[in-house]
């Protein structure tokens, strides 16, 4: 894959000489890609009890934009990126979707990218999990954290919409729910959002084993969703408590841990409603210091666990190694 993905740029490099055309304009994205793929897309581990596996679905490759963080720079951004151990060439959003088995239950915590959400180098959860030894059949509870397409998509086919998972039980946030099915959010959307909108509202009500729970609910053996609004209106963070551990997976509530642990204040465009969403992470990681408790967060670094400390006035991640 590494080889094609080089041999690709070169052929690419040099039909842009002899054309005179930008070398960005014959590479695919996905040739285009920089950061190679963990060797082993999956990793398991125990918390208590439960059998937790991460699986590596991809990674964004974000480029950069003046607009991303409207209280930070660029400059601010690359430097954020290097001082995480990271290349300032570009945003590094990579994607883990995990998968709990727990109380006699397999759950899948988020579906990932279904490998077409827009911009992402994905769609590898169907092979890690088989590789996993997880029967994707056999999964009996999906919960969705939030309704963006990284999240959502791995639930159905990209042509045909047809669920990926018909036999499981989907269990969302009543309010994610309500917010992105009300016919006129369309119309106050931001152009980019639309699309996603128009998806879920030619889906999700007519899909029967979807679950819609109010609150900080009970929606798995040892799980409890945990209110954390503000990257949207019912944005749910994932609380797995078993025999006396705990982990949280934070979804996107700090979703780039180099500029939303390390900086929590910067407002970036993927937080629908920054302040809350500001409020929600340190609400979030204050908890996690106090409970001296594991964090496994949706786009960290694959496999995407540690702890979080203070850092001055602000945070910092400790990745445990694979
Ligand atoms: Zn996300």
């Amino acid at each position: 894959m590494i080889e094609l993905s080089r041999r690709n740029l070169l052929v690419g490099a040099g039909l842009a000489t002899s054309f005179g055309l930008s070398s960005r304009l014959l590479v695919d994205d996905a040739f285009a890609q920089r950061t190679p793929a963990p060797t082993k897309g999956f990793i398991t581990y125990k918390v208590g009890t439960a059998e937790v596996t991460a699986l590596y679905d991809g990674i964004f490759e974000k480029p950069h934009d003046p607009n991303f963080i409207s209280n930070a720079s660029v400059e601010d951004t690359k430097a954020a990126m290097v001082k995480a151990g990271l290349s300032p060439d570009f945003v590094s959003i990579s994607g883990t979707v995990t998968v709990v088995k727990n109380g006699g239950k397999t759950i899948l915590c988020d579906s990932g990218t279904g490998g077409y959400a827009p911009g992402w180098a994905s769609g590898n959860i169907a092979a890690n999990m088989l590789a996993a030894g997880i029967d994707p059949a056999k999964i009996d509870i999906v919960l969705i954290s939030h309704f963006h397409p990284d999240h959502i998509f791995g639930l159905m086919e990209k042509d045909t919409n047809k669920q990926i998972y018909p036999n499981a039980e989907i269990v969302v946030s009543d309010v994610e729910y309500k917010f992105w099915t009300d016919p006129t959010v369309i119309d106050k959307l931001p152009e980019a959002r639309k699309g996603l909108a128009r998806r879920i509202q030619a889906t999700f009500p007519a899909w029967k084993n979807m679950k819609q729970v109010s609150g900080p609910a009970e929606v798995a053996p040892g799980m409890t969703f945990v209110m954390t609004p503000g990257h949207t209106p019912g944005h749910r963070a994932f609380l797995l408590s078993s025999d006396k551990e705990s982990l949280m997976l934070s979804n996107d509530t700090m979703y780039v841990p180099a500029l939303n642990v390390a900086h929590p204040g910067w407002r970036g465009a993927y937080d629908q409603d920054g302040a809350v969403a500001e409020a929600s992470r340190r609400a979030l990681m204050d908890q996690l210091i106090a409970d001296k408790m594991m964090v496994a967060g949706f786009h960290f670094p694959f496999p995407g666990v540690g702890m979080i400390a203070k850092d001055g006035a602000d945070y910092a991640l400790t990745l445990n190694k694979a």
